[in-house]
């Protein structure tokens, strides 16, 4: 509600109060004029677009739907596979959000209908909305034989929680002289830096622990974020390149696409090669989140194509899509661009329901990994629509060669970047 018609309903309602008028509306009738926003998903993207629409505009309801009590964040959470880190110091709820107005029910969506303006629940709930904001994050395209028991045996970890744990667990188990295979994914994908730090504190582990295990990394890809400043890294602790290294990474070029999986004999196929051991992780192509794919916001590749002034989805008007799910080439899917997508959605959202023009937006993003505990590298990018596309206008990456005080210096930016972001997300 803009200043001035929220200065007029307190002076229309102030006059009928005061003429003490029989007709004055019930609260029901003014509850009813609310506009409605709900949420699907209490992540980076849709905890943010939730509390930020509330500050925006208090007068609109909204409604955060989101499956889980307890919250486990994907940053941070490959220092808890090595030990770095407790999984509990990962897990983040929902009080915060509901001081600020915004309604939480644990529950999961299970179906969407775009055309009546509402969203059912497992749970038998049904809730209408003016608005819709949608937020899963991502699902797993499939790899043969890469099944429910597959994934059990060869987790993800690619959201954090049990399979956080169950990946840590195999890595302490994994006998001294076995190899630790990470299957990483084609792009696009959740976290393009991630596989990478975790191969990299992997190999920290193992220099400390298992000293004749090694990473080999098995990649679909000739190329991958922060590449440079992560083979400098390796290099330099790691012994990358050299007949003892403790990462050994096989591009597709080199075959490195894995073809299929055999969860009961514990091996990975490629087109050219098979790798066994007891410790596999597979990170198996993303999509967007299931519930995007079944209320029809998805495009051939699996993402929900969007209208990147307002991550209105070019589907379904009316319903919005931000984070990991949705498209927005020039963006990388971090955390932190889930947070830049919310808000500029959030804006987005309170301009329209107030019949305001939208604002013309721009993103940031911020990404640390890190290569050891104490070797932290980072790159950051500020962006902004040009003809209708995300471009970059001002950003870098850590510097090639720097002082070991730099490197420890970004390990201790990369947490305060983390508590930051999680007192905007949940605070
Ligand atoms: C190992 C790892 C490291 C990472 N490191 C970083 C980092 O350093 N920096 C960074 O910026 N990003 C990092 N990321 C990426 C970051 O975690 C994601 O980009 C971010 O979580 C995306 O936010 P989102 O809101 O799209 O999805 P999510 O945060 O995954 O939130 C989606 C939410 O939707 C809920 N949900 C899904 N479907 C339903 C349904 N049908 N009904 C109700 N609820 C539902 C889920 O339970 C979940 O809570 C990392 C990720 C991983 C895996």
């Amino acid at each position: 509600m803009s200043n001035f018609t929220r200065r007029s309903f307190v002076k229309l309602t102030g006059g009928v109060a005061a003429l003490g008028l029989v007709s004055m509306p019930s609260v029901s009738a003014f509850a009813a004029a609310k506009k409605r926003v709900v949420v699907i998903g209490g992540g980076y993207g849709g905890s943010i677009a939730a509390k930020y629409i509330r500050m925006g505009d208090p007068n609109i309801q909204v409604t955060l739907i989101e499956q889980n009590k307890d919250y486990y964040s994907g940053p941070l959470s490959n220092w808890v596979i090595t030990g770095l880190r407790k999984l509990e110091v990962q897990k983040w709820g929902y009080e915060g959000l509901k001081k600020h107005g915004v309604e939480v029910v644990i529950d999961q969506v299970n179906a969407i209908d775009p055309a009546a303006k509402t969203v059912g629940t497992v749970g038998g709930k049904k809730f209408e909305y003016d608005r819709l904001i949608v937020s899963p994050g991502v699902g797993f395209k499939s790899i043969e034989g890469y099944d429910a028991e597959a994934e059990k045996a060869m987790p993800h970890a690619w959201n954090a929680g049990e399979q956080t744990t169950s990946l840590a667990k195999k890595l302490q188990e994994l006998k001294d002289g076995d190899p630790f295979i990470l299957v990483a994914p084609p792009d696009p994908y959740r976290c393009p830096p991630g596989p990478y730090e975790r191969a990299s504190l992997v190999a920290d582990y193992l220099k400390k622990n298992k000293p004749k295990s090694k990473v080999i990394i098995l990649d679909p890809k000739d190329k991958f974020s922060k590449m440079p400043l992560f083979t400098g890294g390796w290099k330099q602790l790691y012994g990358y390149e050299t007949p003892n290294s403790l990462i050994e990474w096989i591009p597709g070029a080199q075959g490195g696409k894995v073809t299929r999986v055999d969860a009961k004999a514990m091996t990975v196929y490629t087109e050219m090669a098979e790798f066994k051991s007891s410790c596999i992780n597979i990170i198996p192509p993303n999509k967007a989140g299931a519930i995007a794919e079944k209320a029809g916001l998805t495009d051939d590749k699996g993402f929900c194509p969007v209208n990147l002034e307002t991550f209105e989805s070019t589907k379904h008007p009316g319903i919005h899509v931000i984070g990991d799910a949705s498209a927005a080439p020039g963006l990388p899917k971090s955390g932190y661009a889930a947070n830049s997508e919310a808000k500029v959605c959030a804006a987005a959202v309170v301009n329209i329901l107030n019949g305001r023009p939208v604002g013309i937006p721009s993103y940031v993003n911020t990404c640390y990994s890190l290569i050891s505990p104490d070797y932290g590298i980072s790159v950051a990018g500020v962006y902004k629509l040009n003809a209708g596309k995300i471009v970059e206008v001002s950003g870098g990456v850590s510097p090639g060669t720097a002082e070991d005080t730099v490197r420890k210096q970004e390990a201790v930016y990369n947490e305060s970047w983390y508590q930051s972001i999680m007192a905007d997300t949940f605070g």
